[in-house]
């Protein structure tokens, strides 16, 4: 049976020239292809969703325009032994497939197409006659309708410079292109060279690079009267570890015998830089610069090379996870952060941020600028004080049948973050009610509204339709936070201007911290909270209900 225009010798010949060798996959495919072809209206314009990387593509690319290439043609490796020809503007076509049914009068083809004898056994002449009597009989067809997701031809988007490699890669892809955030199947890259000869000089000069210069150790007793090149470090099991020697620091006839007993036989003593490297403190100090935004300081002077950061303020730690990520990837440098989004105490260290060898190849020096010049790795957006509304709902504690025990414990965290409750009012389970009841708090100067309970699916549960009564906007309604699942986030216009609006489950009342500890310091410091905000935070979000709770000492909330 002809493939299309050929013959099947023709087309057993185009595979081979196309493909390297005749392989059965590909016959059969080129007879699925015209198949699927035949049946599309005359005059279509048709591209192709091939389900295997196997084979088949190649029939695709041998016989209609569709290719890798041009985007006409996309695998989705669904492991499926299956083409599809669709109409490109109306998603319409047909899906051939090959049917294993309709394989059993051809014995040879079946087994080789389930694999069921080794390729030794296997008789080829009589494969390909089996193949070509049978042609287009062993497959069966649909007509589909393939999905806009799939039909859409998706544009590149913004084009970047990656800071590492400098080489152009689609922005959306982050701070680094995705060769060099570690996809690259390469190991170490070398670089680029301009000839044959000069690639081993090239991967010699990047090894030497990453182990650093050389660098001439000192016997202790002739280190007198020379500088230590850098901080040196007593560690005393149980107690605590500081430099013992810093970088600079004269070693006296005096020091030697301490050096000894710390264990040093040697000592690296002050040189200049060797070129083409930076030293470890210059480079901290100089990530240390990029790195803080708002809020945040450093001492000027690293310890043992390393800078450590500081809150200025009392606040939220907002970070660019991303671009930290980036500045990790690079190699010989590191810096380490607490989570996006806890609250830091002001003066309480959060970050350290080194560079890994003693002296830092210029180049990954200028790697790792590149990554952090596009703004600061961590600002500290400040507490401040706002003025609290509670909002108790609850038709049995309106009516004096059970005593309400939100507020207290509402007024009590907000209290320990400088805020202040100025009204406190409880109503009853009713939507209208609630409503009012918002409008009163607003009057009275609420700048965030706190409601308790009447979140859940209970039918008495009417908080949410109250709010919305009231004026409530951007709901975010649940949240991965357990506990706190059923939490409310919002905002209402005020005579102030705007006011944020949290609704905290019933669950606050038995649970030390919930979603209302770890969302209020963020509501606190002004941040917007959107869904992909809450959705970034599930992980970790699972409340360990520890018998003795040490939030936030613990990974909930980060
Ligand atoms: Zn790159």
């Amino acid at each position: 049976m002809d493939i299309g225009p050929y013959t099947f010798e023709e087309f057993k010949a185009k595979a081979a020239a196309f493909h390297g060798y005749p392989a059965p996959g590909l016959l059969i495919g080129g007879y699925m292809v015209e198949l699927a072809r035949r049946h599309l209206p005359e005059g279509t314009l048709f591209d192709a969703v091939v389900e295997t990387g196997k084979c088949l593509p190649d029939a695709v690319q041998i016989l209609t325009p569709c290719t890798i290439g041009n985007g006409w043609m996309r695998i989705l490796n669904l492991g499926r032994y299956a083409v599809t020809l669709y109409d490109k503007y109306t998603g319409d076509g047909v899906r051939v497939w090959v049917d294993v049914d309709k394989m059993r009068a051809y014995p040879e083809a079946r087994s080789w197409f389930l694999k069921l004898k080794k390729k030794a056994d296997q008789d080829s002449d009589r494969l390909f006659r089996e193949i070509e009597e049978a042609g287009e009989t062993i497959c069966s067809l649909s007509l589909v309708h393939v999905d806009d997701r799939t039909r859409k031809h998706k544009s590149m988007g913004r084009v970047g410079i990656c800071p590492i490699c400098a080489e152009a890669y689609p922005s959306s892809d982050g701070a680094i292109c995705r060769g060099c955030q570690g996809e690259a199947p390469y190991g170490d890259a070398f670089g680029p060279v301009s000839g044959q000869a000069a690639v081993h000089e090239t991967a010699q000069a990047t090894a030497q690079a990453s182990s650093g210069p050389r660098l001439t150790a000192v016997p202790v007793a002739e280190a007198v009267g020379k500088k230590a090149l850098h901080d040196m470090t007593r560690i005393v099991p149980g107690e605590s570890k500081g430099a013992e020697f810093q970088a600079g620091q004269v070693i006296t006839g005096g020091d030697v015998c301490r050096l000894q007993t710390m264990g040093r036989a040697h000592v690296y003593v002050e040189q200049d830089t060797p070129d083409g490297f930076i030293h470890e403190n210059e480079a901290a100090l100089a990530f240390a610069r990029l790195m803080a935004g708002e809020n945040v300081t450093f001492d000027e002077t690293p310890r043992e090379g390393k800078l450590n950061f500081r809150a200025a303020r009392t606040g939220v730690l907002v970070l660019d996870r991303q671009r930290l990520t980036a500045f990790n990837m690079v190699p010989d440098v590191m810096c380490a952060c607490r989570h996006h989004g806890v609250l830091v105490e002001a003066g309480k260290d959060f970050a350290g941020a080194r560079a890994i060898p003693l002296f830092l190849a210029a180049e990954t020096f200028r790697k790792a600028q590149a990554v952090l010049s596009a703004g600061p790795l961590f600002t500290i957006a400040e507490i401040k004080p706002l003025r609290v509304g509670v909002l108790v709902t609850g038709t049995e504690v309106f009516q004096g049948l059970i005593e309400d025990k939100f507020a207290p414990v509402i007024r009590d965290k907000v209290e320990r973050l400088g805020s202040q409750v100025v009204a406190v009012d409880v109503v009853p389970d009713d939507a209208h009610a609630i409503a009012r009841s918002v409008g009163t708090l607003l009057s009275a100067g609420a700048e965030l509204i706190v409601t308790t309970a009447g979140l859940s699916v209970d039918p008495d549960d009417v908080t949410r339709k109250g709010l919305l009564e009231a004026g409530l906007t951007d709901m975010l309604y649940g949240a991965p936070i357990l506990p706190g699942a059923m939490t409310l986030l919002g905002r209402l216009a005020s005579p102030a201007g705007s006011a944020r609006v949290m609704g905290v489950p019933a669950c606050a009342l038995f649970h030390k911290a919930t979603s209302f500890d770890v969302l209020l310091p963020r509501l606190l410091a002004g941040l917007e909270i959107k869904r992909a905000d809450l959705a970034e935070m599930s992980e970790g979000n699972f409340c360990l209900n520890c018998r003795t709770c040490v939030f936030p000492k613990c990974q909930f909330g980060k």
